[in-house]
């Protein structure tokens, strides 16, 4: 078997399990992956051509199919990174390109002229992978994948311009296509290494774009976009420690949405999620980017104030409380009005997360004891049970007292 077919045949193989693994990913909706599985089963097509024999028509169609080919490719990449697909000075020069090879196999047989367009056009696209990969990969991802693609579509770049200018300037001249000159089995052994770099490249991005899907599905609470409970706990431990390290301080507060089981009983478990979606985005927009926020139940939030003395967080979580009570209806076209009770508390030494979160959460029971849309800052006692702590020391900010 000559060596330029064992090198066809290994380039059919990895086309062919390209295409398997590709199309196991057809129902995730990853972008580009539809485009990528057509192209690596017409590149398969194209390979399988090439091994029946190099007879004019052969070459002519499987050129044409691999410059076609190619381009899907170029566009799956383009789709994945979410970049413009196409441009039409592309479909002009594809025009160019197949009429040029019908010309060169047909009317006036030039091989060497064929390859030098045809390497060219590979060499750009494999560049423009790398490039637009490159440029526009997620910065927040692990690199591992983008670097990986990159590096293998560059490096078959690099084969095709040597190929296409060894060609183009005459250093290497074939009477026939594919003919096994030196230049031509180096040229297909890297052709034949990069492609399936390439191949499994577009694997590891349409996984990690999943991983990516994951990932924030488990970090975001789908309904109100905040951080989900074990995600809020998670950086919200991290800041603790970096609080205790520095021996700065930090207060936490839990707000609750008040009778929210009525405005589900009343108008729906739609509006009620309108309204969970509202109050979320109302808080949101009133935190700072220092704070961090989560929605760790139902129809409550919790929220880390790094730097806050308690008692300047209960008068931030109050304005926060005031805004929520006075933003209006939460529910287009209805009078659906959400208010919000608190607890607020601050580190102290020997605290943990889930120490400080305790002694908020039973400040926002005392809220809720004493009527609801009000802020407690819990008082400076331990233990906390719930009655004296509505009696007494709490500073209590909140809609009643403050209107009177
Ligand atoms: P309180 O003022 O004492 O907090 O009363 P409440 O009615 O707000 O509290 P309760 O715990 O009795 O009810 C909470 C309700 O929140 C019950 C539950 O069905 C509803 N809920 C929890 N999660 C969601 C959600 O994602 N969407 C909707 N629509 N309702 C939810
Ligand atoms: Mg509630
Ligand atoms: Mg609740």
């Amino acid at each position: 078997m000559p060596i330029s077919a064992v090198f066809i045949s290994i380039a059919i193989l990895s086309c062919v399990m390209s295409v398997a693994v590709l199309g196991s990913l057809f129902g995730t909706g990853v972008p580009g992956v539809r485009l990528w599985c057509v192209a690596s089963a017409l590149l398969a097509v194209v390979a399988a051509l090439l091994l029946t024999g190099t007879s004019d028509v052969a070459v002519a169609v499987s050129s044409s199919m691999l410059v076609i080919a190619s381009l899907i490719g170029l566009h799956g990449f383009r789709q994945f990174l979410n970049t413009r697909s196409s441009y039409a000075w592309e479909y002009v020069a594809l025009g160019a390109i197949l009429v040029m090879l019908i010309y060169w196999t047909f009317l006036s047989p030039r091989v060497d002229a064929r390859s030098t367009m045809i390497s060219g056009c590979i060499a750009y696209v494999r560049f423009s992978i790398g490039a637009a990969v490159l440029k526009y990969r997620p910065r927040a991802r692990p690199k591992y994948a983008y670097y990986f693609v990159a590096i293998a579509a560059m490096l078959g770049a690099f084969v095709h311009a040597i190929r296409s200018v060894a060609y183009g300037v005459g250093l290497a001249h074939e009477a026939t296509f594919l003919q096994p000159t030196p230049l031509n089995v180096v040229f297909l052994g890297m052709a034949t290494l990069t492609l399936p770099c390439l191949s499994v490249g577009m694997v590891l991005l349409a996984h990690d774009r999943l991983a990516d899907r994951m990932e924030r599905l488990a970090t975001f609470d789908d309904l109100t976009g905040l951080l989900a409970r074990r995600a809020f706990i998670a950086r919200a431990e991290a800041l603790v420690r970096e609080c205790v390290d520095r021996k700065s301080t930090f207060s936490i507060a839990i707000l609750d949405i008040d009778n929210f089981k009525s405005i589900n009983d009343r108008y729906g478990h739609a509006a009620g999620d309108l309204a969970l979606a509202h109050v979320a985005s109302l808080i949101a927009q009133a935190v700072r980017a220092t704070d961090i926020v989560g929605r760790i139940g139902g129809e409550e939030f919790a929220l880390l104030l790094p730097a806050e003395t308690k008692e300047n967080a209960g008068r931030l979580i109050n304005r926060l409380r005031d805004i929520v009570a006075t933003s209006g209806s939460c529910v287009p076209g209805r009078d659906v009005v959400s208010t919000l009770s608190a607890g607020v508390d601050a580190f102290r030494d020997g605290d943990t997360l889930a120490s400080v979160m305790a002694r908020a959460d039973a400040a926002l029971y005392a809220a809720k004891a004493k009527g609801r849309n009000c802020v407690v800052v819990a008082p400076a006692i331990e233990p906390l049970p719930l009655e004296p702590l509505a009696q007494a020391n709490g500073v209590r900010f909140g809609g009643k007292t403050a209107n009177g």
